[in-house]
């Protein structure tokens, strides 16, 4: 039996979250996962609780089954967190997590908190939560719904396996779930090429905006709340912006910082190779990825971004 079978053999109510601003890795290692236990677990309730997910990732099977609120009857036996490194991401269904029977954690993080879990499969030389979740199925069991939702997540963290966490295993995975007969094209173009005019506008004020550190090693940028209101733009509409900045020849990091609509700024980190950025997200309550990491900060993003620069000049080094 498959290790995850283990786990969910005689669970009758089993519920499912990921990490807060769900991505593609969350989105689909969840209805991965969902998909996978109404296909194969006869009888079985599951619920999926997260965050609204991004329009581009409605085409996944499931996705309209989402909640977005926590049904307050239902005592679950399950409670499965996916793609989450501490109960904090999982925002408001944090504390619910707590009193579900079991819970169980699959993670890729490094920076995973390993005891806010009965259970943990936390390997964080996996490309994606997907990959990882992937290897814990039987893979006998998946079909092509399950497959795009596995594909989709690994793409999306993996940057299109172009990101060091990329292996030979990652490859062979993605074949797998390839000879499934899924669209990967447009999978691929949905998540990465489609981008719509605001958050096109939003990337070129984070450009704009850059300011050079460290002889060009460093690159950050601050975007106001001004200039996302000029933009009618969200939060969301930022995101990915910061692995441009990073992939500016010669530079080795990058931050951007932008403000959320309750007035804390969202901290994005990549870098490449040995610079390592999660150790500098964890400093300020963060966490992620070696070249990829994020944290919240809730004043003063001028100093705060002066401070985290000169963290990773240090890191440098
Ligand atoms: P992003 O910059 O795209 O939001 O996040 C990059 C990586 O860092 C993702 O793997 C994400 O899960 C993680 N991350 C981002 N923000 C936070 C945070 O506030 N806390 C923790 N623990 N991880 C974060
Ligand atoms: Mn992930």
């Amino acid at each position: 039996m498959s290790k995850l079978d283990n786990e969910l053999i005689n669970m009758k109510n089993i519920a499912i979250s990921g990490h807060i601003n769900p991505d593609g890795d969350c989105v689909g290692a969840c209805l991965g996962l969902y998909n996978y236990i109404l296909k194969n677990f006869e009888g079985v309730n599951v619920d999926v609780y997260l965050e609204p997910i991004p329009a581009i990732f409605d085409f996944l099977k499931g996705s309209s089954d989402i909640k977005n609120q926590y049904n307050e009857n239902n005592t679950y036996d399950l409670y499965i967190a996916l793609d989450c490194s501490d109960i904090k991401r999982l925002g408001i269904f944090g504390d619910y997590y707590k009193k579900a029977k079991h819970t169980l954690c699959i993670d890729h993080h490094i920076t995973n908190d390993e005891s806010f879990a009965d259970v943990c499969y936390i390997q964080p030389h996996r490309s994606s939560a997907c990959e990882l979740l992937y290897t814990l199925m039987d893979s006998e069991k998946i079909n092509k719904d399950i497959a795009e939702c596995i594909y989709t997540g690994m793409v999306t963290d993996s940057g299109v396996f172009q990101y060091g966490s990329t292996t030979s295993e990652t490859m062979n995975i993605a074949g797998k779930m390839m000879d499934m007969g899924i669209d990967f094209p447009t999978i691929v173009n949905r998540v990465f090429f489609q981008k719509t005019f605001t958050q096109n506008k939003m990337l070129a004020r984070a450009i704009n905006n850059a300011k050079v550190a460290a002889d060009g090693k460093i690159l950050y940028s601050i975007v106001t709340k001004k200039e996302m209101d000029e933009c009618n733009a969200k939060p969301k509409d930022l995101e990915g912006c910061v692995s441009h900045l990073r992939s500016t020849k010669g530079v080795v990091a990058s931050v951007l910082m932008y403000q959320n609509p309750e007035g804390t700024f969202k901290v994005s980190l990549r870098s490449e190779k040995e610079t390592d950025v999660a150790s500098i997200a964890a400093k300020f309550g963060g966490g992620g990825h070696k070249n990829a990491a994020g944290c919240t900060i809730l004043e003063n993003p001028e100093e705060k971004m002066k401070e985290i620069v000169s963290m990773i000049e240090k890191e440098l080094n």
